[in-house]
């Protein structure tokens, strides 16, 4: 009795939040933007999102849509600005995350193909909602990115558009990779705007986040089932 009560409440107050937070339980909700992916959050080998060709220069690659709408919308404003960003590196599959870990692996040995590959089901890339960013012309993906002047757009305005630089310098301990100015990930602009100001790892803003949804949980259960 007890027990359907509290998996009721909980199935309303998730309904509840569902609307106005998409990261409400954020790592089950593969609709929302807000989910983490990282060494330790795998995606499911038979995730597949759907995804639509990116417009733009560089390489031909795809995203999901709203991701995709945001990244031509931050190009385009880029390009008001004088600078010139191309496509490199978008939606990537399970079996094609695979087989890039695998050659580096096999080229470098598995320490440092930890260290800047990800193993298959934990690349944000899965999601659909990554982008590998390099100056027009180019598809160097390097630390020196951070230092172009398109690299400093980059980090100066991707949250106005939804996107974050996912793998801060200084953070390697807490993401698992070195510093990354090229990979931008879409978390929409609410997110991205509040991880900007932050200016730290999404690990550490999405475990603030989910104690704070929790919590919205938990005082419901208590209102509802203490007299
Ligand atoms: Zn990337």
């Amino acid at each position: 009795m007890l027990l359907e009560k509290v998996i009721s409440i909980v199935a309303v107050s998730a309904a509840l939040l569902n609307g106005s937070m998409d990261a409400a339980l954020p790592d089950k909700n593969m609709d929302g933007t807000a989910f983490l992916v990282n060494r330790q959050h795998a995606i499911s080998k038979n995730f597949v999102p759907v995804t639509r060709k990116v417009n733009g220069p560089g390489m031909s690659q795809t995203m999901r849509a709203d991701a995709a709408a945001a990244l031509e919308e931050m190009f385009a404003a880029a390009k008001e600005d004088g600078i010139n960003l191309a496509i490199v590196s978008g939606y990537r599959s399970y079996s094609k995350q695979s087989s890039i870990y695998g050659r580096k692996k096999a080229e470098n040995g598995q320490e440092a193909a930890d260290r800047v590959s990800a193993r298959p089901g934990t690349s944000e890339h899965q999601l659909g909602l990554a982008m590998d960013l390099a100056k027009k012309g180019s598809t160097q993906l390097n630390t020196a990115f951070g230092k172009t002047k398109e690299g400093q757009w980059v980090t100066a305005n991707a949250h106005r558009f939804g996107f974050i630089v996912r793998y801060l310098e200084g953070y390697e301990d807490v993401t698992g990779y070195m510093y990354e100015p090229w990979h931008v990930r879409y978390v929409g602009k609410d997110h991205a705007e509040a991880l900007f100001e932050s200016a730290l790892p999404m690990e550490w803003y999405m475990s603030d986040h989910k104690l704070q949804v929790y919590d919205y949980l938990i005082h419901q259960l208590t209102n509802e089932v203490l007299p």
